[in-house]
């Protein structure tokens, strides 16, 4: 899969993107990122992105030109059939079952906002799906579009080294949850791993964390 990013803070996917399970997908190149900084096409000597909202109000509002550049470059590498996503509070709530869906795509645009949000109009003309994390506010898309991608890219086969770990796992089955975990010591501060487990009955196993995960 093939992922460009469209952000004023690039740096905030540095170690996002070299460790941990994301980290690996990357190196063995199941996905690829590339930057794409709205600030880098920007004409004025400020390299300004922002603006105040006409009609008044709080804050700044991101300007459509330097956007539409980072993804008019962001296309042209990528393709101008590339789907685009803007990560916004107005969104689709993402699940699970969405990150199923996404993990599909092999190529995407997503954007992330910052300030007030983006211009109207830019998302009008070129914005395909808004999603949103949930029902609260982080200062910038960044954050979220990390929470998406990590939920998408481990999907990917090849990214998990047990590939099972993605079909068992919570709201994998609807709203089933994953069973309770243990593992070394068997009694850890006076707290012993329940007798089943220990039991090499894979029958009975799978019972109980079957009842457990219901
Ligand atoms: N004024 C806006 C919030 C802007 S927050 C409002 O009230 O709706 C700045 C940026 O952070 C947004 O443009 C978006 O890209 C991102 N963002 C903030 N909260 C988010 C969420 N819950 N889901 C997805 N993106 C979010």
């Amino acid at each position: 899969m093939n992922i460009a990013l469209i952000s004023i803070f690039p740096e905030m996917f540095n170690a996002f993107a070299s460790l941990g399970v994301v980290g690996r997908a990357f190196e063995r190149k199941i996905a690829t990122i590339a930057y794409f900084n709205p600030r880098d096409f920007t004409e004025d000597k400020y390299r300004r992105v922002d603006e105040r909202p006409y009609g008044g109000g709080p804050g700044m509002v991101m300007m459509a030109e330097p956007l539409f550049q980072a993804l008019q470059a962001a296309k042209a590498q990528l393709g101008y059939d590339t789907p685009v996503y803007l990560m916004s509070p107005q969104g689709a709530l993402f699940n699970q079952k969405q990150a199923q869906s996404l993990a599909q795509n092999s190529k995407m645009i997503i954007i992330c906002g910052r300030y007030e949000g983006i211009d109207q109009r830019f998302i009008d003309t070129y914005v395909n799906h808004e999603i949103s994390i949930g029902q609260y506010i982080v200062s910038g898309g960044e954050l979220p579009a990390m929470a998406v991608m990590d939920a998408m890219i481990r999907l990917l086969p090849g990214v998990l080294n047990d590939p099972e770990s993605a079909v068992q796992e919570s709201f994998s089955n609807g709203n089933e949850m994953d069973y309770p975990v243990y593992t070394a010591p068997r009694t850890w501060r006076n707290q012993a791993v329940p007798d089943v487990l220990l039991s090499g009955d894979h029958k009975k196993i799978a019972a109980w964390r079957k009842k457990a995960e219901l």
